[in-house]
């Protein structure tokens, strides 16, 4: 007997039994009509679902872990528009406090009370920022001096991370990159100011390079661009690309000169969203002084006496990163930036000292300055090994492990590494089960009879793909 009030549907769970639950999900078509707030809940959420755990992520360089409060502070931001800045002021003047606090992790000798800055979507737009002050400032003054301007140029190394590419083609300026090699393995200064001359607008060191995790030596490159420029006049300045470093060295190296202490540092982009401890997308872009910060860049607005200066290539941008940038700033103090940043690095120490033990890998380099390193497969080892390093990235990804393979750039294309990024979220527990997988994968490429296809590939010198990106988001 059927209940008679019992109508068609109701033994349908309101989300599992619904007919959406059956249906494909629109791919052309934007849906006929509404469905639950459930329903489209689920229907989205589970089509990630199958994806692996961010925080097993070991390639990107991006924050996957914040605690709760944060998490809770920034979701209930998630409707404010930055750029209203008149409309909520609060947030432009929080935004300016990180500038200051930035600024002055990186000495700034700046007097103002505001210091010359701005927020960005990350290190990409910060760089973009910084890049196209000097560019700026270098077309004035030829403009002054009546000299041609039309062949701009800046000088880094070929480890550059793709912003600098995408900045070079999108304003049609010339890129010049100083080749690393196995005994040079970060920008050479001497190479870097043979690659100058009266059109080179500003030269870019990298600290935190994404397909290493070393940093170029800032405080050498100053010494000899101090010389050149006495000899030339150009006076080259240095934007350095801090994406990674900008929030390591004043905790952990704060002994290190690289920054604004540096008579030719002008300017320094870094990542928020990286080692800044905050969910994407944030990046912060700082300058020595205002004055060189291009009038043609920046709006200022006036707040309780405040000068607040804006400057930007986005337009609308979540106001959330901001005020989870200023709550790590506030929870954190310098102490606990400290604590984060050293047990970041202690973890990544550990797993380094561990893989120098394998026998079938060796460390890129000694040197760990920041919380990532790369290695590869000792060359006499890979000589009879059947398999790559593009393997043991398959094997990991069995796992949920996220730990890219890629080839070194050119000069060292031959070299294929494993990276390994280690941020808050990574314990050391989490270290012995990836060294764990690591060990058994390795165990059992080791019993192979027949040489895997990318074992086949590097045979024929046939270019492999990273399927991975690890150009360092
Ligand atoms: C990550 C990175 C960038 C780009 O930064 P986003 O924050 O991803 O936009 C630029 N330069 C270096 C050295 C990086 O590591």
């Amino acid at each position: 007997m059927t209940d008679p009030n019992f109508r068609s549907g109701d033994a349908k769970s309101n989300v599992f039994g619904t007919d959406e639950m059956i249906s494909p999900s629109p791919v052309q078509t934007i849906p006929d009509g509404p469905t639950t707030e459930d329903v489209a809940y689920q229907m989205v959420k589970d089509e990630i679902f199958a994806e692996t755990d961010p925080r097993l992520n070991l390639a990107t360089f991006v924050t996957t872990y914040m605690d709760e409060k944060a998490t809770q502070l920034m979701n209930e931001a998630i409707n404010i528009n930055y750029i209203d800045e008149t409309e909520y002021p609060r947030v432009a003047f929080m935004a300016a406090k990180c500038i200051n606090i930035v600024a002055n992790l990186w000495n700034t000798p700046e007097q103002n009370k505001w210091k010359a800055g701005a927020v960005a979507i990350g290190s990409s737009e910060a760089c973009m920022l910084g890049g196209i002050a000097a560019w700026i400032r270098w077309r004035e003054r030829r403009k002054a001096a009546g000299k041609p301007y039309d062949k701009p140029n800046f000088v880094i190394s070929s480890a550059y991370q793709i912003v600098w590419e995408k900045f070079a083609q999108l304003w049609e300026i010339e890129m010049r990159t100083v080749p690393l090699s196995l005994e040079k393995t970060t920008l050479d200064p001497e190479e870097a100011l043979k690659l100058c001359d009266e059109n080179t607008f500003c030269i870019v060191p990298i600290q935190g390079v994404t397909y290493t995790g070393l940093n170029d030596d800032v405080e050498a490159l100053d010494k000899a661009l101090d010389e050149y420029n006495a000899k030339t006049g150009y006076d080259i300045p240095i934007h350095v690309d801090a994406a990674t470093g900008g929030f390591i060295l004043p905790f952990l190296f704060p002994e290190t000169k690289w920054d604004f202490r540096l008579k030719w540092v002008l300017s320094i982009s870094t990542s928020g969203h990286k080692f800044g401890l905050v969910y994407p997308g944030l990046g912060w872009v700082c300058w020595k002084d205002k004055k060189y910060l291009p009038g043609s860049m920046s709006f200022s607005a006036d707040y309780l006496g405040a000068e607040v200066t804006q400057v930007g290539l986005n337009y609308s941008r979540p106001a959330a990163q901001i005020l989870g940038q200023y709550y790590q700033f506030i929870r954190l103090g310098f102490q606990g930036y400290k604590e984060v940043q050293t047990n970041s690095m202690d973890v990544c120490k550990y797993l380094h000292s561990e893989i120098a033990k394998r026998p079938a890998f060796v460390n890129y380099s000694d040197d760990v300055p920041n919380p990532l390193f790369i290695w590869y497969l000792k060359p006499e080892y890979q000589a009879t090994a059947k398999w790559t390093l593009y393997d043991l990235q398959g094997k990991l990804q069995e796992h949920g492990w996220m730990v890219p393979a890629y080839a070194l750039p050119n000069n060292l294309e031959n070299y294929v590494v494993m990276r390994v990024v280690c941020k808050q979220g990574f314990s050391r527990d989490m270290a012995d089960q990836l060294l764990g997988d690591i060990d058994s994968a390795v165990a059992e490429m080791e019993k192979l009879e027949y040489p895997t296809e990318s074992r086949i590939a590097m045979e024929k010198n046939i270019p492999l793909k990273s399927t991975f990106n690890h150009t360092g988001r």
